[in-house]
C-alpha cells in the first residue's frame, strides 16, 4: 500500500486542500515552495500513463480546479505543474506556486512549520470550496 493510499484511508495524516469521490489533494510535506500541493487519484496506480484515458482527463480536470484555488490563495507569478513519481509509485500531479525557475526544480526546498501548513491548507481549501 502506498503512503498516499494511507493518506486517503486516514492512516497517515495530511494537510488536505480538496477531495471528491475519486481524487484528493494535499500539501507536499517537503515543498519546493509554500503551497506546493499534490493531486492524487484514490485508485492506486503507479504511472500516469497507466491510468485509463478517462481517469487521466478527470485527474487533470480536478487539478485545474485545485490550481485555480492555489492561484487565488498564494501569492505567485503562476502555478506550475509537474508529474514525476520517482519517489512515490502512486500517480500524483505536483502543483507548485512559481516565482522563479528554481521553484519548479526539485532541488530547492522550503521549510514550513505545522502551523504554516495548517494555515496554507485552510486558505487553499477555502478557495476550492468557492470554485
Ligand atoms: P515524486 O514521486 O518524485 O513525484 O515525489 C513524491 C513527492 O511526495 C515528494 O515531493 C515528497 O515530498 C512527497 N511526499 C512524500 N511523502 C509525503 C507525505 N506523507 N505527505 C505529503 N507529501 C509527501
Amino acid at each position: 500500500m502506498s503512503i498516499f493510499t494511507k493518506i486517503i484511508t486516514g492512516e497517515v495524516p495530511s494537510y488536505k486542500v480538496a477531495e471528491n469521490d475519486n481524487f484528493i489533494a494535499f500539501l507536499d510535506i517537503n515543498p519546493n515552495a509554500k503551497g506546493h500541493a499534490l493531486v492524487v487519484p484514490k485508485v492506486e496506480e503507479n504511472k500516469i500513463f497507466g491510468l485509463s484515458r478517462d481517469a487521466y482527463h478527470q485527474l487533470l480536470d480536478f487539478s485545474y480546479t485545485v490550481a485555480k484555488s492555489l492561484e487565488k490563495a498564494i501569492s505567485c507569478k503562476r502555478v506550475g505543474m509537474s508529474i514525476i513519481g520517482l519517489e512515490v509509485p502512486h500517480v500524483h500531479v505536483h502543483l507548485i506556486p512559481l516565482n522563479e525557475m528554481a521553484d519548479i526544480q526539485f532541488t530547492k526546498k522550503v521549510t514550513c512549520t505545522h502551523e504554516e501548513f495548517v494555515a496554507l491548507a485552510a486558505r487553499i481549501a477555502a478557495e476550492f470550496d468557492r470554485e
